[in-house]
C-alpha cells in the first residue's frame, strides 16, 4: 500500500532519500516498455532533484520524460522507503502545465468535468471521453492498415454512449424499505458510458434492502485533471465535492463507489493534493472514513457473500485484474474476489497486479504507443488465464483492457464485479 507516512512533496528531500537500490526498476510500467534509466522511478527522482536544485530546465525533453510515467504506484509499493514517486511527478506536471500550457482539447475536457450540466449536454452530443478515444481509434486504424492486423472493432475501443446518463435515469432517493442508507458516487465513465455498473449496484442494494441516495450534484473526482497537472480544476472540483459530501454524510452509512480511480482520488489523493491547504486537508481527512469502494463496503458490511452462496453457480469463469488504484492505493483486492468467487470460478492470470497501461489522458492521447505497449502483456495474460470474463472495479481499466484485447485478438468479455454480482443475484 502507498505510504501516507511519507508525504514528501519536496523534490529535493524525496530525491535525497532514494538509496538507488533499484528494487523499483523491474516493476516500473514505463521502464518495462521504454528501457531507459531516465524513464524509471530512480531516474525520475534524479531529474526531479536536479530540477529542484535549479540544474534542470523544464524543457520539452523533461516534459516528455515526466509525462511518460503511468502513475501506477508499482514503485511506491516495492520501495523500501515508500518514496512517493507518483506524487512528486503529479506536482511537477503542474509546473509543466504552467510553463507550457495545457492542450486545448484537454482544457475543454477539464472544463466539462467542472460542470456536470455541460457534461450532460456534451455527452448527449456524443463528445464526452472521445478526445482520448478518437486518438486511439486513429492510431488503431493506421496500425491496422500499416501492419495488416485483423480489423479492430471501434465499439470495444470507445465505450458506448447511452442516451441517458445513470444519474439522470433514477430518482435521487431510492427507498428500498431499509434501515440503512448509502450514497452512491458513480464517476464519469460509469455515469455516461458504462451505465450498467450503476444499474447493477442499485439492483444489489434493492436486494439487500439498503436505501440509496444518488449524489446527483457530484462533480468529477478530478483524477484526470490531477494526473495531467491541471490543479485549478482539481481545486475547484475537490472543494465542491468535499462541501457536498459534508452536506449529506451524516445521513448515510457510507459513500460507495464502484470505481477504483474515483475512490482513490476522493479518499487518498484529495488529502495529498491539499497538503498545503490545512483547512481543506482536514476536511478531506474527515470525510474519507465514509468513502469505500463498492465491493469493499458490500463485503464488509452486509451478508451479500452468504446470499450469493445460495445462488446458482455460473458456468463462466472469471479472471480478476487488480486496478492500481484499488490494490496498491487502497489495499482492496480480496473483497471483489470474495464476492464473485461465490458464483464464478476464478482463474487467476499470471500477474493480476500488473498495471493495465491506461496512464491517464495525456498517455491515452499523446503517448498512446506506451499505453499500447503496456497493455499487450496484460491482454496476453488474460488470454492465457482461459476465463470467459475479465473483471476489474474500474472503468478506465475497462477502456484500456478492451482496447488491448482488441489488439491481441482476445475474445474475453469485460464486466465490472458489480455487474457480475447483480447477474448472480438474478439467478
Ligand atoms: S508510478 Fe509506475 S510508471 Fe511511474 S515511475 Fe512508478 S512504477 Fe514507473
Ligand atoms: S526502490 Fe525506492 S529507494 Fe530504491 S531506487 Fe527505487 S525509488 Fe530509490
Amino acid at each position: 500500500m502507498k505510504s501516507t507516512a511519507q508525504e514528501i512533496f519536496n523534490y529535493g528531500t524525496t530525491t535525497d532519500e532514494c538509496i538507488k537500490c533499484g528494487k523499483c526498476i523491474p516493476v516500473c510500467t514505463i521502464h518495462n516498455v521504454n528501457t531507459d534509466e531516465v524513464t524509471s522511478p530512480r531516474g525520475f527522482l534524479d531529474l526531479l532533484g536536479a530540477y529542484q536544485r535549479g540544474d534542470l530546465e523544464l524543457d520539452n525533453t523533461a516534459k516528455d520524460i515526466f509525462e511518460s510515467c503511468f502513475l501506477c504506484t508499482n514503485c511506491v509499493d516495492v520501495c523500501p522507503k515508500s518514496l512517493p514517486v507518483d506524487m512528486v511527478i503529479e506536482q511537477v506536471r503542474n509546473d509543466i502545465g504552467k510553463k507550457f500550457g495545457i492542450a486545448w482539447y484537454k482544457k475543454a475536457f477539464f472544463l466539462l468535468l467542472r460542470h456536470r450540466w455541460m457534461n450532460d449536454i456534451a455527452f448527449k452530443l456524443g463528445w464526452v471521453f472521445q478526445t482520448c478515444g478518437f486518438k486511439i481509434k486513429s492510431d488503431v486504424d493506421s496500425m491496422t492498415s500499416r501492419f495488416n492486423l485483423p480489423m479492430l472493432k471501434a465499439d470495444r475501443l470507445l465505450p458506448s454512449l447511452r442516451k441517458t446518463s445513470f444519474l439522470n435515469s433514477h430518482k435521487e432517493n431510492i427507498d428500498n424499505g431499509g434501515k440503512r442508507k448509502v450514497a452512491i458516487f458513480i464517476g464519469c465513465l460509469a455515469n455516461y458510458n458504462y451505465v450498467d455498473v450503476g444499474n447493477s449496484l442499485l439492483e444489489i442494494l434493492a436486494y439487500l434492502k439498503i436505501d440509496a441516495f444518488l449524489a446527483k450534484n457530484q462533480k468529477c473526482c478530478s483524477a484526470p485533471a490531477y494526473f495531467t497537472g491541471d490543479f485549478d480544476t482539481v481545486d475547484y472540483n475537490a472543494k465542491f465535492n468535499i462541501e457536498y459530501f459534508e452536506s449529506f454524510s451524516k445521513d448515510v452509512d457510507a459513500i460507495i463507489i464502484p470505481e477504483a480511480t474515483c475512490s482513490a482520488m476522493l479518499k487518498i489523493d484529495y488529502e495529498h493534493y491539499f497538503h498545503d491547504q490545512p483547512e481543506w486537508k482536514n476536511r478531506a481527512k474527515a470525510i474519507k472514513d465514509k468513502i469505500f469502494m463498492a465491493t469493499e463496503w458490500l463485503d464488509k458490511n452486509t451478508d451479500l457473500d452468504k446470499i450469493l452462496e445460495s445462488k446458482d453457480k455460473d458456468t463462466r469463469s472469471v479472471t480478476y485484474h487488480d486496478p492500481c488504484h484499488a490494490r496498491k492505493m487502497q489495499g482492496i483486492y480480496e473483497e471483489p474476489r470474495n464476492l464473485i468467487s461465490k458464483n464464478y470460478d476464478i482463474k487467476e492470470m499470471s500477474d493480476p497486479n500488473a498495471c493495465c497501461g491506461f496512464g491517464g489522458v495525456t498517455m491515452q492521447s499523446e503517448r498512446y504507443h506506451f499505453a499500447k505497449a503496456a497493455g499487450i502483456p496484460k491482454a496476453d495474460m488474460i488470454k492465457k488465464a482461459e476465463a470467459e470474463i475479465v473483471s476489474a472495479e474500474c472503468s478506465a481499466c475497462r477502456m484500456q483492457i478492451n482496447a488491448s484485447m482488441n489488439y491481441a485478438d482476445v475474445k474475453t468479455v469485460f464486466k465490472n464485479p458489480i455487474e457480475l454480482i447483480a447477474e448472480a443475484l438474478r439467478s
